[in-house]
């Protein structure tokens, strides 16, 4: 199975651009914070962030393990999925993991430590359940798994998918894993990826049936990045350049969750 990366905190100091939050995601229930000025300094010190880079390179390889079922609370599902890809081949794994190496020195730099969910794309699994089961034994402040859509052709666009409210399961980190998924809709936005207008409200989703999301006892958000189906979608997901504006969008959410807002019951 795969280990897990874990790199300590360093002290350099970062400044990010702030999100831009200009629109009102639909689902905005509390006051908006303002979006943050600086975040200069290390203003994540002493938290822990979860990447989790969708999928594997080698999943496809390894269909009876990655197929085996496994509880995810509100039922059974697949270990893991090969993932989706661009129509000329660019895999969801590889796009989730290049973006999760991008996010790392980001949140590495504003004090975070970090930890990813599989230290290479070329392997299989970990399943959902492990993935899951990281977060939780890290202590995790956030959990963002990064994913790409394989939608309709003609779709285009980002969605963030947050848990829904599951007795037992999810009714503890609902509320603050949609504050998570407000703050990175918003610092998306700053990306040229516009909202989902094929699937999901206004760029978000309410799913009870991903495993890492009912399994998570810390905040977690999905964040599909865009339509790997869609060839304009599918040119900006596999730019670096675009990748580098994906990963500052994470760092940002991030922030602005663990700094701004409500801490609830989060620390
Ligand atoms: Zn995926």
């Amino acid at each position: 199975m795969e280990s897990t990366v874990t790199t300590e905190p360093i002290t350099t100091t970062t400044v990010l651009t702030p999100a831009t939050s200009t629109t009102n995601p639909a689902i905005t229930t509390t006051a908006a914070p303002a979006p943050t000025t600086t975040t200069a300094g290390a203003p994540l010190v002493g938290r822990t962030v979860v990447l989790d880079p969708g999928h594997n390179g080698m999943n496809w390889a390894h269909p009876e393990e990655i197929g085996r079922e496994v509880d995810i609370g509100t039922g059974t599902k697949a270990c893991n999925t090969t993932g989706a890809s661009t129509n000329d081949g660019y895999a969801e794994a590889t796009f989730t993991w290049e973006v999760g190496q991008r996010t790392v020195p980001l949140l590495e730099a504003l004090g975070a430590k970090v930890v990813l969910t599989r230290s290479d794309n070329d392997g299989w699994g970990p399943c959902i359940t492990e993935r899951a089961a990281m977060g939780n034994e890290a202590g995790a402040d956030a959990v963002i798994s990064i994913h790409a859509d394989g939608g309709p052709e003609q779709g285009r666009g980002f969605h963030v998918i947050f848990p829904a409210v599951v007795p037992g399961l999810t009714d503890d980190i609902a509320t603050e894993s949609q504050r998570l998924a407000e703050s990175l809709h918003a610092a998306y936005r700053a990306t040229e990826m516009p909202i989902a207008d094929y699937i999901g409200v206004e760029g978000f989703s309410e799913r009870d049936d991903l495993g890492g999301l009912t399994l998570s006892d810390v905040p977690v958000v999905f964040l599909e990045a865009g339509n790997m189906r869609n060839k304009t979608d599918a040119d900006l997901l596999r730019d670096p350049g675009f990748q580098d504006s994906i990963a500052l969008a994470i760092a940002d959410a991030v922030v602005e969750f663990l700094t701004s807002g409500l801490r609830a019951d989060n620390r």
